[in-house]
Formats: C-alpha cells, structure tokens, sequence
C-alpha cells in the first residue's frame, strides 16, 4: 500500500533504481531506453558525471539562500549564460522551479507591465487551441487542452483561442505555407480587434507544440506574421518554450530558427535536464525597464526562485551541452530519427504524419491515410503504446486527443541529447515493433 499520491494512483508503477546515459534500470534490472527523456525533460540522460559533481560542489559552497536576502555567484552566472546566448533583447532571467511557474510569471509580467505603462484596460490573453502551458491555475486558464480544463472552468480566468497550426489536418489543399501563414495570422488580427486591441495584453503559443500534438512545428514564416500582428496592436508575444527550448530542436532558443523574438519567453524542462527542478521566464529590456522605471518592483515570487543548487545543475547541463557541441548532434540524429522512422513505418496504414525539428518528433496515427480519419478514441490507442513500449523496455510520450482534446493519438519522442547514430537505430527498431504489435498492418 503506497502512501504517495501518484499521479495516476490506479497505475502499478515499477522502482527506478538506477539511471545511466540513456537508460533507467528498474527493481528487477530491467533496462529502458529513455526516448521520451521522460517528458521531454533529461536532455543528458541519467547520472551525467559532470552535473552530478557541479551539484556536489554547490551543496558543500551554499545549498540554497532565500532570494529576498542573497543572490548567489551561480545564479547569476547562469543568468549570464542564457542572456548572452538568447535573441535578441531577452536579457532579464527570473528563476522559478519549473514551466508552470515560469508561464504564470510571463502571464503576471505581461500585465504588469501595462499597468506600469498607462495601459491598465489590456487584460486578456489570447492562446491557441490544443496547447498546453502548464497545470496551474493562469497556466490552465490560457491552455488550450479541453479535456485538462474542463473540471476546472469555473475557476480559469477567461482566455480565448485561436486555431494552432497544424499543417498536415489544417493546410487547405493548394494554399502555400505563406498562405497558410497569413490566414492564422489574420484570425488572431481578427480576434484581437474582436476584443478590442486596448483590451489585450498578450498572445501566448508554444514555439512547437510539444505534448498535446506531438512536436508539431509552425510553417515557416508563421511566428513572423504572428509577430507582426501582436507589434501592430501593441500585444505582446509570450513563447512557451518549456519543452521545445534549451536544444531539443537543435537550437537554444526554438523561436531562432523562425527568426524572431518574443517579448517574454518561459523555458524548463531541458534547463535542468531533470537534475533539479529549475524553469525560468527571459523578459525583455522592454518590460523590465517598465517595471524597473515603474514601481521597481515585480509583484511576484516563490521561496525557490533562483535556487542556488538547481541554478548549478542547469549551469553545468547548459555548459556540457555546449562543450559537447551536443546541439549538432541534436539536429543529426533528429534527421537520422525522422528518416528511420519513415523508413520503418512509413506505409504503415495507420502513421498518418512523422514530424517535428531535432530530437523532438511526433507520430500521429490515423484509421485511414487517405481521409485522415483518427482511431476510434474508445480504443485508447496511445495508451496501449505506451503499455507495450514499457514491455519491450522503450519509454516513450503518447496521448491522446491530438486534434480536439479527444480525437486522435500520437507519440512523442524526445530522445537525449547524447544518443548515438546506434541508440536511435535501437530506438526506431523497438519503437516499430511497438507500433506493429498494437497497431498490425
Ligand atoms: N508548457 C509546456 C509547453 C509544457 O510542455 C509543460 C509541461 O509539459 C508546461 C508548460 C508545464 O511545465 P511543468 O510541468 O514543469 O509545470
């Protein structure tokens, strides 16, 4: 009898005992491939030498300092890391202990800033459908996932959606990718004038959609017409980088490779590579000068931001990364993975679209290729995947829902940053067997 509240409590779940690269070993000596990293989360895989030692070191100098007393060395040098490395003016690093903290700091920052500058009127938040930003309650609120809403709509604040881009279900045949682009571009003009421009604060999307939709990436001048719009009316743009930054596209920052800055962008899961819990949101000078200038004070805060043990974790995750040259490996084996798959499951019948950047790829399945037809739901089709890659010792990201909230399944791989030309042959071959075993052709 488990005295933990499980996240799922009616769900057996094994002892990990040990983890090593890309594998977690369970209490009979069972081995894993961790081509999920988890959730999209331990981009260096598991007891990483030089990460583990950088937080010894850190507990024996000053383990944590509250942060309305101290700074400490490493949370600045680690501020210092990431705004020299992002675009363009994102220079301001507020630390928190993951991505539904560093999503609720952007939402209260972004509204913060126009009561600083005269502008107390904007107050809504515009998202996209089928995203997800966290499980809190602003981070739920602006999500886009029915089904996570649903039992707690009376206590979201209002938000309100617009159409996620989706290619491969919502690119009309004959319509160009620039086309595309200017017709979601001009449904969130619309829906900006609908509301009154003066009335909204921000437009908030994941850089590439992550585990609602399974790694689905813009067109490529999308997050440009998006810009463009949120400038035009004074809105301000918030990418959600939680899960698709810090390398797992091949890039640091996801939004360079659309070539764009956001005014506010929250990252997590990779900082950390799961060795502390440590999220961040990067604002622009723009906004903390408002609020610098301003009252001088962000009213927010958590008793962990800008722990000193986890801001060493992240530091040295980001340094191995970089020493490494990981993030071309990223994008080599991100190639290799996506071309493997549609080697091995290319024709299978229900693979209806391999997709994503880097090592973050999706799988969506179909009942038919041709129409785009989903499973039937009842099936709990990503939920038998799942099952059966725990089986054949693959742990992988599945769920359902992908198109609606309760229509379609994919699968979302986001192996570790260390993975060989080898491990992602292994990881595409038990990834197949997966699929043909619940799904055979
Ligand atoms: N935003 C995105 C895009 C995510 O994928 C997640 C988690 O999956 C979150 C926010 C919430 O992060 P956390 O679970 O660390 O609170």
């Amino acid at each position: 009898m488990t005295h933990v509240f499980h996240r799922n409590p009616k769900q057996q779940l094994d002892l990990a005992v040990r983890g090593q690269g890309i594998r977690i070993f369970d209490q009979n000596g069972k081995g894993y491939i961790d081509a999920s990293g988890g959730a999209a989360v331990s981009c260096l895989g598991h007891g990483h030498p030089d990460v583990i030692q950088a937080i010894k070191d850190q507990l024996d100098t000053v383990a944590y300092a509250h942060s309305s007393f101290f700074t400490t060395q490493v949370t600045e040098d680690l501020a210092d890391f990431l705004q020299q490395r992002s675009p363009g003016d994102l220079d301001h690093v507020y630390f928190v202990s993951g991505g539904s903290e560093a999503v609720e700091a952007a939402l209260k920052l972004a509204r913060q800033y126009f009561v600083e500058t005269g502008q107390p009127s904007r107050r809504h938040f515009i998202a996209r459908r089928q995203s997800y930003h966290g499980n809190t309650l602003g981070a739920l609120a602006i999500g886009g996932n029915a089904w996570r809403r649903e039992p707690f709509l009376p206590l979201l604040v209002p938000a309100h959606h617009v159409s996620p881009c989706y290619a491969y279900r919502d690119q009309l045949p004959g319509e160009t990718e620039e086309g595309y682009a200017q017709r979601l571009a001009q449904e969130l003009d619309d829906k900006i004038r609908e509301l009154g421009a003066e009335n909204v604060a921000a437009f908030v999307a994941e850089t590439v959609v992550g585990a609602t939709a399974g790694a689905l990436a813009p067109v490529k001048t999308y997050l440009q017409r998006v810009r463009e719009v949120c400038d035009r009316h004074g809105v301000l743009l918030i990418l959600d980088e939680v899960m698709s930054g810090m390398g797992r596209t091949g890039h640091l920052f996801a939004c360079a490779e659309d070539g764009i800055v956001p005014d506010i962008v929250a990252i997590a899961k990779g900082l950390g590579a799961g060795y502390q819990p440590i999220g961040a949101m990067i604002a622009s000078s723009r906004i903390y000068d408002a609020i610098v200038g301003g009252s001088g004070f962000f009213q927010h805060g958590h008793t962990y931001m800008g722990h000193a043990t986890a801001c060493a974790a992240a530091l040295a995750v980001q340094q191995v990364i970089e020493r490494d040259n990981l993030l071309d490996n990223v994008l080599a084996r991100g190639e290799q993975l996506r071309n493997e798959l549609r080697g091995a499951l290319g024709k299978h019948p229900n693979v209806g679209d391999i997709r994503g950047r880097g090592l973050f790829v999706g799988v969506e399945f179909v009942q038919d290729k041709d129409s785009k037809a989903t499973l039937d739901p009842a099936r709990k089709t990503h939920a038998l995947l799942k099952k059966q890659a725990m089986q054949n010792g693959l742990m992988m990201y599945p769920m359902g829902g992908t198109i609606d909230g309760v229509h379609g399944d994919h699968v979302l791989l986001a192996p570790p940053f260390i993975c060989t030309e080898a491990d992602i042959g292994e990881i595409v071959s038990r990834f197949a067997a997966t699929v043909n075993q619940v799904l055979p052709a």
